[in-house]
């Protein structure tokens, strides 16, 4: 109740011009709710106001704005690792920097990518990350372009030639260009093996200088021991961790550092696409390789994870090209195949996603005075995950993005 309040309160006070638009009810009848914090209603009708939700009612008298009959109603999801600027080009191959696309191409590419990911059911992303992000983040903000909410770590801190000073620097000027967050790549590529990259004491300047800050840092890495220097640094969340050990996994769980391994569609997807990115960089024979061996290790590390009492295990897909819109394929695998039960992973992609992007106050779970970022799929994803692959309505913020109606 106190929430209702406050929320009611807070439109009171707006201005008149706001307050027309504030005092625009917008209601959702829906079969069937998950809260994304493990809770699970029935016949619920959410009321939203000034793109917020205010309550969630048991029933629900009246007309809804959107009756969503039997579908299943739960928070938009947050994907803790996805890379929008990566798409293939007009001639079918992944896009790099000399390719002839202009910038403004790669814009609407950008674009495609993250409609694309809005559209599939995803409203939130942190993409670690690249310098376009920041015009694309804020151009979704303003509500004009379609596509999630993005935090942007802008362009990786990777050279492990830099001096601890320079590199303090170099997340100070991160700062200073708009990053929400720090990415630093701490090993190799999966494809290079992934040893380390980063000696602990870089790790120390990067990671406390992040902090002190006051942004997150996330660390690619895959070896233990690049994940154990991450974790020793006081990084914020560890990527990918293909190689993660049970006692590095209980060392993150003493220093509270979420992880975020993927389980399948980014492997799979670069094999699926292998014609579009042989020949670039590390795309060759022996990086398709290492790719193929990585994936039952990547579902073999997501089992440990899940084994490691008290370990947050958030979710992220490294959706890269050729991935987008179709994020869910890696919650999907993590219940099939990573043994999660599926309301334990529709968690992961909800209120732990957002509390690990710092977002717990806005985003991750259907209740009052949170954004109405809601999502609702054909069939119960409780007990059948891949009903997360029918998407029929997106909201974000109370806007409505997509409403199939019911079939
Ligand atoms: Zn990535």
């Amino acid at each position: 109740m106190r929430h209702i309040r406050h929320a009611l309160l807070g439109i009171v006070a707006l201005p008149a011009a706001l307050a027309s638009q504030a005092s625009s009810t917008v209601t959702i009848r829906a079969a069937k709710l998950l809260d994304g914090r493990g809770g699970v209603l029935q016949n619920v009708t959410v009321v939203v106001q000034n793109g917020a939700i205010v309550r969630v009612e048991r029933g629900g008298a009246g007309r809804a704005t959107f009756d969503l009959g039997r579908y299943t109603l739960l928070p938009g999801l947050v994907d803790a690792h996805s890379h929008p600027s990566w798409y293939f080009n007009r001639a079918g191959r992944y896009h790099t920097g000399n390719d002839g696309d202009t910038p403004v191409q790669s814009m609407l590419a950008m674009a495609a990518n993250a409609a694309a990911t809005l559209l599939g059911g995803v409203t939130t992303i942190q993409s670690p990350g690249s310098p376009e992000d920041r015009d694309l983040r804020d151009f979704i903000a303003l509500g004009g372009v379609a596509g999630p909410r993005i935090l942007t770590s802008l362009q990786p801190i990777s050279n492990p030639r830099l001096t601890p000073d320079s590199m303090r620097a170099l997340v100070r000027q991160r700062k200073a260009e708009g990053a929400d967050l720090i990415k630093i790549f701490a090993s190799q590529s999966i494809r290079d093996g992934g040893a380390p990259t980063m000696s602990q004491e870089q790790l120390d300047a990067l990671c406390g200088e992040a902090k002190a800050q006051g942004l997150r840092a996330i660390v690619h890495a895959h070896s233990a021991e690049s994940m154990r220097a991450a974790t020793l640094a006081g990084c914020s969340q560890i990527e990918h961790g293909v190689f993660a050990t049970d006692s590095v996994l209980r060392l993150m769980v003493e220093r509270g550092v979420y992880f975020d391994p993927q389980c399948g569609l980014v492997f799979r997807n670069y094999l699926e696409n292998r014609a579009k990115y042989e020949g670039i960089g590390n795309y060759n024979e022996a990086g398709f390789a290492a790719m193929e061996r990585a994936i039952p290790l990547a579902v073999a590390a997501f089992r440990r994870a899940r084994a490691t009492p008290g370990l947050k295990v958030v979710w992220g897909t490294d959706a890269v090209a050729g991935a987008h819109g179709r994020n869910v394929e890696d919650l999907i695998c993590r219940v099939q195949e990573g043994g999660q039960p599926p309301l334990e992973a529709i968690t992961s992609a909800t209120s732990l996603g957002a509390e690990a992007l710092g977002l717990s106050s806005q985003i991750g779970a259907i209740a009052p005075g949170l954004q109405a970022d809601l999502i609702a799929v054909d069939g119960d994803p409780a007990t059948d995950i891949t009903a997360l692959r029918r998407v029929t309505f997106v909201m974000k913020s109370g806007k409505v993005y997509r409403w199939d109606g019911t079939r």
